[in-house]
């Protein structure tokens, strides 16, 4: 899907689904609650000290159409080869870190729009302190991002194994700490790699807070059992308005990523706009290779910026019928097939 095609779409007032009321915070020019529609965001998967690798790979996720894009800073090398990147690119840069609070100090100085970084982890209170000031001088938001495979030791043992309620506590340990620095600008994760745990813990915290929500099935798998996984969790989660900014999360190239999230959004028909492809399953009727059509008409749209939906189908039977409710309508048959534009036979 062509940025193009999903760019300025937006669920502002089209959303079938009312959204939870939540603070706005901005991480770069691209704003995250409060109203603002539901916002795209992905993460590298080359090694950040690699400028070349990782900024031909950030280009390729803003053609995609990713809005905010996260990178993984685990050493000072990263967080030099940050600054780099970030001259190069144009989307917002998260920059993820774990425990070390000199990468966090370095990335914010290195021009980052977010930090992922959860203040519990970092250590001293000084620490945290230099990192939540450095931060609000610049206006950087932190993600505080609770993961089911790595929780608090003493919060386990209290709940016995991760609970919605254990994943929750966490986070609220970690909000509690920005808060008592008088820190707002906070967006919170909670995943697990299952669904009903993640949109539980979601439900829970959403009582509680008025943060916004980045919302994502971890380590959801592969490009087809993830993009299933990510589509049932995050259609719950966006169905009662607890998604504010998505990350859909596959073992497979970060593009395809964007390309599934915005899936997501069109169907729920909260991001609408591009093309739409309806195809239909084929039956015993179908006389024709309909899956090879449909892919590659879907080839060739793709990049396309109109607001379209586009119907192939595979018979004379119910084919025509479908075909003529769609803007552009495929109907066919053995060796032969009709046009259809807006209900009319080209
Ligand atoms: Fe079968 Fe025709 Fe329906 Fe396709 S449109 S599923 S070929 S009946």
């Amino acid at each position: 899907m062509g940025r193009k095609s999903m760019d300025a779409r937006d669920d502002g007032g089209g959303s079938p689904y009312p959204r939870r009321a939540t603070r706005s915070i901005a991480v770069g020019n691209v704003r995250i609650g409060g109203g603002a529609p539901v916002v795209v965001q992905s993460m590298t998967k080359t090694d950040t000290r690699d400028l070349k690798a990782t900024v031909a790979q950030i280009r390729r996720l803003e053609r995609a159409g990713c809005e905010i894009v996260r990178l993984a800073i685990p050493d000072g090398q990263a967080a030099e080869a940050f600054r780099d990147i970030k001259r190069r690119v144009r989307a917002p840069l998260i920059a993820d870190i774990h425990f070390d609070h000199r990468l966090a100090l370095a990335a914010v100085e290195a021009g980052a729009d977010g930090l992922r970084i959860n203040p519990g982890n970092i250590g001293s209170k000084k620490k945290v302190m230099e990192v939540v000031r450095a931060a609000g001088e610049r206006s950087v938001p932190i993600r505080i991002g609770v993961n089911s495979g790595s929780l608090e030791k003493d919060i386990l043992r209290k709940y016995g194994r991760v609970t919605p309620e254990a994943m929750v506590e966490s986070a609220l340990g970690h909000v509690r700490i920005l808060e008592d620095l008088g820190f707002r600008l906070i967006k919170i994760s909670l995943k697990a790699s299952d669904v009903r745990r993640t949109v539980e813990a979601y439900r829970l915290l959403a009582r509680k807070v008025d943060y916004p929500f980045h919302a994502g099935i971890t380590e959801a798998g592969s490009l087809f059992a993830g993009s299933v996984k990510s589509a049932a969790g995050l259609s719950l989660l966006l169905s009662e308005g607890l998604a504010d900014t998505v990350r859909v999360s596959l073992t497979a190239p970060p593009e395809k990523e964007v390309a599934v999230a915005y899936r997501i959004l069109q169907s729920l028909g909260i991001r609408t706009g591009g093309v739409e492809v309806i195809s239909c399953p084929t039956c015993g009727r179908c006389e024709t290779d309909l899956m090879n059509i449909a892919r590659s008409v879907e080839r060739e749209i793709s990049g396309l910026g109109e607001d379209m939906t586009v119907a192939i189908m595979g018979c004379a039977v119910n084919g025509p019928g479908e075909a003529r409710e769609a803007d552009i309508g495929l109907a066919c048959a053995r060796d032969a097939g009709i046009i259809f534009k807006k209900g009319k036979i080209l």
